[in-house]
């Protein structure tokens, strides 16, 4: 079987660091917020190239520490995209603020930029943009209609460490940036963890304030925080892979490159790298139209895929009629149905990249 994602093989293939990171953790005796953490967020902003680096719970926590770090409350509206894991959405309702949804370009799966300016009203805060599957999101009209609005721009980057834009990396764009380092992302740790950058100093320190009760000193609240703390272990597991992190990123980009070669010409379409930046394949997706068929074809074959995602946010039980309806993003209904996720991680042989693009080929002269 290849699966879709393998993160036990990246464990594999750091083993040696990585234990000897989690003994260190385990001897130390410091468990929480301690060396750890702070070296791995000094590392993590320097390789983002940004000032601070906040370590929290998951990248759903990055995002709702930013947006509270950016003073966005009840009242507020946030702008962001259907077509993105739900934890961006979530996050956004954790402040207390409303969601509003703006459609995706069809060829990076990122905000519209174009369909921004209708969205923006005197209630919107902020805008978060998703660079989803590994690419950015078209920044520079964004953060223009941003700054002319007075509107805080705070990055989705739970799916892009390392991914560029005009040269410069995601995450050392907006007022703030959010990382997920989930098992299977570009850098993962071996359970939840999330990082908040930023290169304001007066944002950073609201995060960190936010993160721990509002502790400016141990045990007094200077303002109303809660608990959301990366912890030692996978500070220490996170600095152990972050040296290979780009090399991780090189080898993606060259799986991508094999399957682009080896799919074209083909019945699926093939994901873009957009001229303004380096994709970083997080996830390869291609669209079929007949997606379902597609997935239980290369199921026979010993071939996971994943959908990524199939319900728009504005289409899920919890959030339908409230953020839109059928119809109301053409584009990100469009991708429900026919995205596929092939099989894409550091580790995959370019062998088995072979199988699966040869499994559909097959798929698609049998039909
Ligand atoms: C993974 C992910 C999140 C949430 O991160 P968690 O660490 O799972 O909470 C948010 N946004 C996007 C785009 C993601 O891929």
């Amino acid at each position: 079987m290849i699966p879709q994602a393998n993160p036990r093989a990246q464990y594999q293939s750091h083993r040696k660091e990585i234990e000897a990171a989690i003994a260190g953790v385990l001897e130390k005796g410091r468990y929480i917020l301690g060396e750890e953490t702070a070296a791995f967020e000094r590392e993590f902003a320097d390789y983002v190239r940004v000032h601070f680096g906040i370590g929290v719970g998951s990248g759903t926590e990055a995002l709702h520490l930013a947006l509270r770090a950016c003073g966005v409350g009840p009242g507020d509206q946030v702008i962001t995209v259907p077509h993105t894991a739900v934890g961006t959405v979530a996050a956004i309702e954790l402040c207390g603020a409303m969601p509003v949804l703006v459609d995706i370009d069809p060829r990076s799966f990122t905000l519209d930029a174009t369909k921004l300016p209708a969205a923006i009203t005197r209630r919107t805060k902020a805008i978060v943009p998703v660079h989803l599957y590994g690419q950015s999101a078209d920044l520079e009209p964004i953060l223009a209609l941003a700054r002319s609005s007075n509107i805080r721009v705070v990055e989705d980057c739970a799916q892009s460490h390392g991914a560029t834009y005009r040269g410069k990396r995601t995450g050392a764009w907006g007022d703030m940036a959010c990382f997920s380092f989930y098992p299977t992302k570009n850098l993962g740790a071996i359970g939840d963890g999330g990082l908040v950058a930023t290169d304001d100093p007066q944002l950073a320190e609201n995060a960190r304030l936010l993160r721990e009760y509002g502790w400016r000193e141990r045990y007094v609240s200077s303002i109303a925080g809660w608990n959301t703390r990366l912890d030692e272990l996978q500070a220490a597991v996170l600095r152990a892979k972050l040296p290979t992190l780009d090399a991780d990123n090189a080898r993606r980009r060259h799986l991508a490159e094999m399957y682009d070669e080896l799919l074209t010409p083909s019945p699926v379409t093939l994901p873009v790298e957009m001229p303004y930046g380096q994709h970083v394949y997080h996830l390869y997706v291609v669209r079929s139209t007949r997606r379902d068929e597609l997935r239980a074809f290369l199921k026979e074959h010993g071939i996971g895929s994943l959908v990524h995602y199939p319900v728009p946010i504005h289409l899920q039980p919890a959030y339908r009629g409230r953020l839109g309806d059928v119809g109301s993003f053409p584009e990100a209904e469009r991708a429900a149905r026919e995205v596929l996720s092939l099989p894409m991680f550091p580790e995959l042989t370019e062998e088995q990249v072979r199988q699966v693009a040869e499994a559909v080929h097959t798929f698609s002269k049998g039909r």
